[in-house]
């Protein structure tokens, strides 16, 4: 028997796709086309709703529920919010192409804002010539503390689903990545059906032929989710201030509060302690540049 349509306002259905100011959100396994009234477009992906049905299979969205985290980037003109409620952020890198560690740090940023916890994953640990010089170039994230996972989506399927699934487990894990990384591989390895589920959602929205260019959240069970997003080549941060961004390099933290001026902006002023821990090589260069960088960037945006 099919199963009737919703009829009262129901507060627990998840948003699981956006496109432009078109949503879907599950609803106890049903899928609802919805809208929100008047302009309201500030929808993400994993939010919780409460919806109103308007006709089989479409509904009102008439409120959201508060967010426990929010995850987003941003150009100069505006910011794009990635995954709401999200609890874990999964970084995927690869041994080829060879990934950036701008875009890598950029996103550990990005993280740390919005209080998740953030895990890098190594692809294609398989190719074995790469691999040395790649385990290299991670160090700098593990020593920071965050944990590095070696896989191979392609030809280790069992052995990445073993090592990855129990990590999964009671989270909204949200996967980002570069092109060419092999996410989407990965995503098929830890979410059964996620193909046909992808067709599904594009079909509902009338995406055409753009299956990946929308982000999506697949639900494994009652406590377990795991967002995809398309692949990317930047990743602008321009709405976090200084004092977020300073707070958000957590190899910057213990030092913070330790500079001759309190108002020190680590860039260039006398007695940086900042500074001083990327000359004595305790801090990255590269991590003091990106900073910089982004200091830049966020005294650009123009909303
Ligand atoms: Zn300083």
């Amino acid at each position: 028997m099919k199963k009737p349509a919703p009829t009262a306002l129901a507060t627990h259905a998840t948003v699981i796709a956006a496109h432009g100011r078109h949503y879907l959100a599950q609803l106890d396994g049903e899928l609802l086309h919805c809208v929100t009234r008047g302009k309201k477009s500030d929808l993400a992906v994993g939010d919780k709703v409460a919806v109103k049905s308007t006709g089989p299979g479409q509904a009102v969205i008439e409120a959201v529920a508060g967010r426990q985290t929010l995850l987003f980037r941003s150009d100069q003109y505006k910011s794009k919010l990635l995954a709401a409620n999200a609890t874990q952020l999964f970084i995927v890198v690869a041994t080829e192409p060879s990934f950036a560690d701008d875009l890598v740090s950029r996103s550990l940023v990005a993280a740390e804002a919005a209080g998740i916890q953030a895990h890098l994953v190594l692809n294609k640990v398989d190719v074995t010539e790469a691999l040395p010089q790649t385990r290299n170039r991670l160090q700098l994230y593990a020593s920071l503390g965050y944990p590095v996972h070696e896989v191979s989506a392609m030809n280790m399927p069992e052995a990445t689903r073993a090592l990855l699934a129990p990590l999964l487990e009671g989270h909204t894990t949200v996967f980002i990545g570069q092109s060419g990384m092999g996410k989407s591989s990965l995503i098929n390895v830890l979410v059964p059906g996620a193909e046909i589920a992808t067709r599904e959602i594009s079909a509902a929205l009338d995406t055409g032929k753009h299956t990946t260019t929308f982000t999506r959240l697949y639900r494994i069970d009652d406590h377990t989710a795991v967002v995809d997003s398309p692949g990317f080549q930047e990743f602008g941060l321009y709405h976090l201030t200084e004092g977020m961004l300073e707070r958000a390099f957590r190899d910057f933290v213990p030092f913070l509060g330790h500079c001759r001026f309190y108002n020190c902006h680590h860039l260039s002023e006398p007695g940086c302690a900042i500074l001083h821990e990327v000359e004595k090589g305790r801090i990255s260069r590269m991590r003091q540049r990106l900073y910089a960088q982004l200091v830049h960037e966020s005294s650009q945006k123009l909303y």
